[in-house]
C-alpha cells in the first residue's frame, strides 16, 4: 500500500466515524402531537416537535413544570 493510499484510508475511517456521530440516537418516545398534560391537551407546534425530539408537553406546560422544579429544588 502506498503512503497516500493509506492516508486516504485513514481519512475515510475518520469520515465514517464522523457520520456515525452525526446520527442522533433515536428518541425514546416520538414527539407528542398534543400536550400530554391531561388538563391541557393543546396541540404542540410542528416546529417545537422537530426542535425537541420526544417532546411531550406544550411550551406553557413545559415552562410551568420547569418553574415548579426550580421552586421545589
Ligand atoms: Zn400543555
Amino acid at each position: 500500500m502506498k503512503p497516500e493510499d493509506q492516508a486516504q484510508e485513514i481519512e475515510l475511517a475518520e469520515w465514517v466515524k464522523r457520520q456515525q456521530q452525526a446520527i442522533q440516537p433515536e428518541p425514546t418516545k416520538p414527539s407528542a402531537k398534543f400536550c400530554q398534560n391531561a388538563l391541557c391537551g393543546q396541540a404542540i407546534p410542528e416546529a417545537r416537535r422537530k426542535a425537541k425530539p420526544g417532546v411531550q408537553l406544550c411550551i406553557e406546560c413545559q415552562t410551568r413544570r420547569e418553574q415548579r422544579a426550580k421552586q421545589t429544588r
